[in-house]
This record gives C-alpha cells, sequence and structure tokens, in this order.
C-alpha cells in the first residue's frame, strides 16, 4: 500500500475510534440510524485527502459493483453541472475560493439541500460509506477540535449544555494528522484547497507517486 494511503488508513482508524467513543457515551441522545439523510443534504467542504480516499474507493466499488460505481459518476457529473454556475470558487477545478472576502456569504447561501452523489436516493445509504470523508465520520455527536464542537440538529434534543459537553470526546489527535496527509495529499493531486465530493467524483484524480510520497514513511502496524 502506498505511504500515503497507509497513513490515511492509520488517520480513519483513529477518528473512527474517537466517533465510537462518543456514540457509546451519548448513548439515547444520538438520532443517527441508517436511513437518516439530512447529513447528506446540503454541501459540505472536504480536504484533498478526503477527495483521494473517495476516488480510491469509488475506484473499489467500480470492481466490486460497476453498475453501483456508474450511477454514483453520473450523480456526480449531474452535481458539478448543477453546482458549477454558483461555485463559490473555480468550477473548473472543483476547488473553493477561500481567500475571497465573499466567499463566507457565498458558501452559506450556496446549495444547502443538494443531495450528496454517494448516496443512493433508493435506500437512503451511502455508496461509498467506507471511503467517506472525514466530516462524514465525525457529524452527529460532539466531537471536539480546537476546544469546540457540535452536534447534529437532530441529536441531543432536550439536553442541556452540560449533557452535551459531558458526552464530548477529543479528535486533537487526528488534527496535526489530518492536516499533515492533506498537504501531502494537495501535492499529490497537484490541487490545493478545499473542494466538493461531487468534484472529487465527477473526475479523475491522478494516481499515487512514489516520488511524492518519499517523505511520509509508513505508519507504525500497531497503531
Ligand atoms: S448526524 Fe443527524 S442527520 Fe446525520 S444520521 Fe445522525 S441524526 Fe441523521
Amino acid at each position: 500500500m502506498h505511504a500515503l494511503e497507509s497513513w490515511d488508513a492509520q488517520l480513519v482508524r483513529i477518528v473512527d475510534a474517537a466517533t465510537a467513543r462518543a456514540q457509546a457515551v451519548s448513548g439515547h441522545w444520538l438520532a443517527c440510524h441508517p436511513g437518516c439523510t439530512q447529513c447528506c443534504h446540503g454541501v459540505f467542504s472536504i480536504s484533498q485527502m478526503d477527495a483521494i480516499r473517495l476516488r480510491r474507493g469509488l475506484d473499489e466499488l467500480a470492481g466490486t459493483d460497476p453498475m453501483r460505481a456508474s450511477a454514483v459518476i453520473d450523480r456526480a457529473r449531474q452535481a458539478v453541472s448543477r453546482l458549477s454556475p454558483e461555485f463559490p470558487g473555480d468550477p473548473a477545478t472543483g476547488i473553493f475560493a477561500e481567500s475571497d472576502p465573499a466567499f463566507e456569504d457565498r458558501f452559506d447561501a450556496f446549495a444547502n439541500d443538494d443531495p450528496c452523489p454517494a448516496l443512493d436516493p433508493e435506500s437512503g445509504l451511502c455508496d461509498l460509506y467506507s471511503a467517506r470523508p472525514i466530516a462524514c465520520r465525525t457529524f452527529g455527536p460532539p466531537l471536539e477540535t480546537r476546544g469546540g464542537f457540535a452536534v447534529c440538529e437532530l441529536c441531543f434534543v432536550g439536553a442541556t449544555p452540560e449533557e452535551v459537553a459531558r458526552c464530548a470526546v477529543s479528535l486533537d489527535e487526528a488534527g496535526a494528522l489530518e492536516e499533515k496527509l492533506t498537504a501531502a495529499a494537495e501535492q499529490l493531486s497537484a490541487r490545493t484547497g478545499s473542494t466538493l465530493v461531487a468534484f472529487a467524483l465527477a473526475r479523475e484524480l491522478p494516481r499515487s507517486s512514489p516520488d511524492l510520497s518519499s517523505g511520509l514513511q509508513p505508519p507504525p502496524e500497531s497503531e
């Protein structure tokens, strides 16, 4: 396995373990269940590491279920066509213009109900669940980064802020690793900045390059 993918698998393990801890302590306050898709509607930014992971997941799906993979690509391409005219960035690259002073306002008003192309509209399940972005892995329970956290509006209904805070689990261990992998992924893909799931899935990303991964040694086996 490529060093970047090995490290990404490590990142996913850390994030999924933290999410599992938060789910366990949150218990009945969580409303998440298969088929609940509110968080799959409305666009959100993803990193270039997320984009590479999603694309790899799509390639794997194409090997096991080509029809399903083809449907994902169709939905992604339709989404890119639909979203490009108002995209708050460069629709040719799919990169958000985050340094634009008007970016926040444009993003807030942008595609708030658009379905994720990885969402199977019939089953209400994610076709790329194992390759989903970090934001999808952590949304719902209170996962704390840099001293702050948010919860899904469908969860913790009626809970006090203290009850929510008692269930918070730190994600800080993952933060530095995610930043490092995102920088490596941006170098690998020659794309700098955040993007959307639709752009990641509609376009071919460059394959892993040994030259660009030379600064990343594989992570320890046991971690
Ligand atoms: S995070 Fe919210 S919208 Fe998403 S599955 Fe959980 S309850 Fe549903």
